[in-house]
Parts: structure tokens; C-alpha cells; sequence
């Protein structure tokens, strides 16, 4: 179902304020964690004066270590209905289990799928069936075959909104946090019809690279970009260290518009 030859047009994938496969390119923009009501309502009212299309902040984290801050949960997604209500920005959330789709996507446009969920089937299917569009991002060390087979399993469950993005896999290197293939853009592109978002803040890890990342991907044709901003990068309760404050997104979104102009 995802394959080109199954549909040989790009399908544009529309939620909300967000439209990705088409051009304008889709910007998700906002904090990794949602942290509170007034830190992220201010993020929403920046990215979208910035040319943000959707509001990002996560609610239920998936940490490495059970001793970092896990997200607001519910609470969380309670302060994105009230940023979506400011602002008329769509909201993109991760969902980390099955018994909590229906939940998640009560409050928010898009479902995202996270790097280390990418396989638990369960949690695909579920997505398959819910009323809500799917950002699911590759797996760290997942192949592509293995991205379209995950998207396979959304798609076969009835959900044809699903874009896929890349967010950077494992290797031996170590001065950026994972590595970004922006030639999963075009390799993306001739395979399957499902828009591509690339995401340069997981990407690379570290906030001075976001930018070139973001500008590279659109060059390079991506369908959207996925990146974290935060009021106070500094006192983020995750990913500070690769995360944009509001005023350095809006100069990447002021040069992402000459090159997307340009491509
Ligand atoms: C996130 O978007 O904050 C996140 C946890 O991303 P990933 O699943 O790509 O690590
Ligand atoms: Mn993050």
C-alpha cells in the first residue's frame, strides 16, 4: 500500500493546519516535552508567527533512563488542546501504547510514532485504526524495508494518513548524536508515495547544526521538517542541548523560505 507503484502521485497527508506532500512544506515546531501551560502556549504563539504549520511537544516521553522526567501524560495533552485553541495550530504528540491511542488522538491531530516504537506492531495496528493522522519516525537502526513495512501495517489497518520520517539511525560516529542520511529523501521519494519529514534536531543533537540540517533537507525535496524550539533551551526538561530558542527559529524559518522558494 505504500509502494509508488501503488499510487504514483505524492499523497498529500492533511490534518488540522497541517498539510504535508505538497508545497508549502509541513514545519512541526515546539518543545520536546511540554513542560507548562505558559511554556507552551509562548512556543505556539512564536512558531506559528515564525511559519510553524503544527505544534510538536511531547506529553508521554519514551526516556532512555526511567530516572528522567516522562512527560505531563494526560495533563500534557490537556495544555496542547489549550495551545491548539491559542493558536488554530495542529497538534503532533507521541503515543507509546496501544491502550492509549484513543486517548491521544482525542487531543491531537497527529499520533507520532516514536524512533524506539517504530516495530511494536501492537502499537502500529492500533494507529491503524485510530481517526487521527501518523508521524512515524525511523527506527535508530532500521532499514528502510523495514520503515515501509512498519508504515505497511498503519496503512493496512485502515489509516491512510501516515507520513514517515527520518530523525537519524546509530553509527560508530559520535560528534552529532545519531546520523542524519538526507538520502533518505530522494530514496524515499521514488519508493513510496507517503510524504517525508525529516527531523533535524534528533538528527544531530546538538542546537548549532539544526539549521544547516533543516536548510539541507529542503534542498535536498523533503515534505516537511519536525523541530524542537523552546522558550528556555537551557531549562528544557529534555533535549535542551539540540533544541532551537524561539528567536534562532525564526532566522532557520526565514532562510528555509528562500531555499524551499528555490527548489
Ligand atoms: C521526540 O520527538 O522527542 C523523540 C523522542 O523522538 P525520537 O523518537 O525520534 O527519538
Ligand atoms: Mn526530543
Amino acid at each position: 500500500l505504500a509502494s509508488r507503484e501503488a499510487h504514483t502521485e505524492t499523497s498529500v497527508i492533511r490534518a488540522g493546519s497541517l498539510e504535508v506532500g505538497g508545497k508549502p512544506i509541513g514545519v512541526i515546531a515546539g518543545p520536546c516535552s511540554v513542560e507548562s501551560e505558559e511554556q507552551i502556549v509562548a512556543t505556539a504563539k512564536a512558531v506559528k508567527a515564525a511559519g510553524a504549520t503544527a505544534l510538536r511537544g511531547g506529553a508521554f516521553k519514551p526516556r532512555t533512563s526511567p530516572y528522567s522526567f516522562q512527560g505531563m501524560k494526560e495533563d500534557g495533552l490537556k495544555l496542547l488542546a489549550t495551545a491548539r485553541d491559542e493558536t488554530g495550530l495542529a497538534i503532533v504528540t507521541e503515543v507509546v501504547s496501544p491502550e492509549d491511542v484513543d486517548l491521544v488522538a482525542g487531543y491531537a491531530e497527529v499520533l507520532q510514532i516514536g524512533a524506539r516504537n517504530m516495530q511494536n506492531y501492537r502499537l502500529l495496528e492500533a494507529c491503524g485504526r485510530a481517526d487521527a493522522a501518523v508521524l512515524l519516525k525511523r527506527g535508530p537502526s532500521a532499514t528502510m524495508e523495514e520503515l515501509l513495512l512498519a508504515a505497511e501495517y498503519i496503512l493496512d489497518g485502515g489509516n491512510s494518513r501516515v507520513m514517515l520520517c527520518e530523525r537519524g539511525i546509530r553509527t560508530f560516529e559520535s560528534h552529532t548524536r545519531f546520523t542524519l542520511p538526507l538520502a533518505s529523501i530522494p530514496y524515499l521519494q521514488q519508493k513510496t508515495h507517503l510524504p517525508v519529514v525529516i527531523d533535524p534536531s534528533h538528527g544531530t543533537g546538538h542546537t548549532y547544526m539544526v539549521s544547516a540540517l533543516a536548510k539541507g533537507a529542503i534542498a535536498a525535496g523533503a515534505d516537511g521538517v519536525i523541530v524542537e524550539v523552546h522558550p528556555d533551551p537551557e531549562h528544557a526538561k529534555s533535549d535542551g542541548y539540540q533544541t532551537l530558542s524561539c528567536d534562532a527559529f525564526t532566522t532557520m524559518m526565514a532562510e528555509c523560505r528562500r531555499i524551499a522558494d528555490a527548489v
